[in-house]
């Protein structure tokens, strides 16, 4: 189904492409910017299975997006000059800010150099128990499940399944299945306890992941000294927001900023949701977000920036730059707002 859902917006990107319909859309889509979205920026990987794929691109293609954007004269700013031009409805250039969720190491190995070769600022926005290399990185973890199982059981929905994963397609399937399921469990432990269980059963060292693809906070506090580098918020645990009572949500907002602030010595003034879709961050939560003082909050909802998300700073869209779809031909109609515009059935705002 993911992969049939992946094929159809890579016709759809394809199409706008080679109609030309971008061109066409643009004045009316393009917005005034647009917030990138990255997870990982790291060369490929060779193995075969990697159903986590769409949160990598290669720092090729980070400087493809760079080079489209420059010769677009697009200036590439920061969250707080973000804020200033909505805030001051200055509007006479357009602009792109780069963001990148989780902390990831690559992003400082990878990303960084990159961005440094355009004099591009980048916020990263940090989940503190991934900086503690106590992070539950579920998705990683459920990934080395399966790429080493040849079956898999869980109890689902009271029930308990065996899944085969003996082939590639059928890990492809088990991987979307048990995935869909562990992002339903709603409570903050009953996720953390299941992966636990599978973790402890395949013989999938849980914390080394974090410890591996993360940065810690000794490595935090170079990378925040680094001229084009902020942080960002990105709560405590990695949660599912809307899930939790309206004081736990409030509490991994402030708490993971309170704790980065100490380590860091910065001031955190901009966070993203975790997850951040529709199911994850609502009005409440954008309403929280500005309660507890922060000047922006991100989704994943897809969007351009218009003037009038002036009016819903903490509820802003992005622009993914998904590993699915690498080719820079495709960058035109990313920037032209054409696809997040029929994504959002022509609507420019959705922030409710
Ligand atoms: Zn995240």
């Amino acid at each position: 189904m993911k992969q049939l859902r992946s094929n159809v917006i890579r016709a759809g990107l394809e199409a706008l492409y080679f109609t030309g319909a971008h061109h066409l859309l643009r004045p009316l889509f393009a917005g005034v910017g647009s917030i990138f979205m990255l997870h990982h920026v790291r060369p490929v990987r060779e193995t075969q299975f990697q159903p986590n794929r769409h949160l990598e691109v290669t720092p090729e293609f980070l400087r493809a997006v760079l080079t489209h954007l420059r010769s677009r004269h697009i200036d590439i700013i920061t969250l707080d000059e973000l804020h200033r031009r909505l805030t001051e409805r200055d509007f006479s250039r357009p602009f792109a800010c780069f963001t990148f969720d989780d902390g990831y190491r690559d992003n400082r190995d990878f990303a960084l150099p990159v961005m440094q070769e355009f004099d591009a600022p980048l916020t990263v926005y940090v989940a503190s128990d991934f900086a503690d290399g106590e992070g539950k990185l579920w998705w990683a973890a459920l990934e080395m499940v399966i790429a080493k199982a040849c079956a898999v059981e869980a109890t689902i929905d009271g029930v308990a399944t065996r899944i085969d994963t003996s082939t590639p397609a059928a890990k492809h399937a088990a991987f979307d299945r048990l995935h869909d399921w562990l992002r339903s469990l709603s409570g903050r432990n009953d996720l953390a306890r299941e992966i636990g269980t599978l973790c402890a059963r395949h013989g999938v060292d849980e914390a080394a992941i974090c410890r591996e693809l993360c940065m810690s906070w000794n490595e935090l506090k170079s990378f925040a000294n680094e001229k084009l580098v902020s942080i960002g918020a990105h709560s405590v645990t990695h949660c599912n927001l809307a899930q939790q009572s309206e004081e736990i949500a409030s509490a991994e907002m402030s708490t993971s900023r309170a704790r980065i602030e100490s380590s860091l010595q910065k001031a955190v003034t901009h966070l993203a949701y975790p997850y951040g879709d529709r199911l994850a961050a609502g009005a409440r939560e954008f309403a929280l977000a500005s309660t507890a003082g922060f000047k922006t909050a991100v989704t994943t909802r897809p969007g351009m920036i218009f003037s009038e998300s002036a009016k819903h700073l903490t509820a802003l869209p992005r622009v993914s730059l998904n590993g699915n779809y690498q080719q820079a031909r495709i960058l035109p109609v990313l920037t032209s707002g054409a696809a997040t515009a029929i994504w959002n059935g022509f609507r420019r705002v959705d922030a409710a």
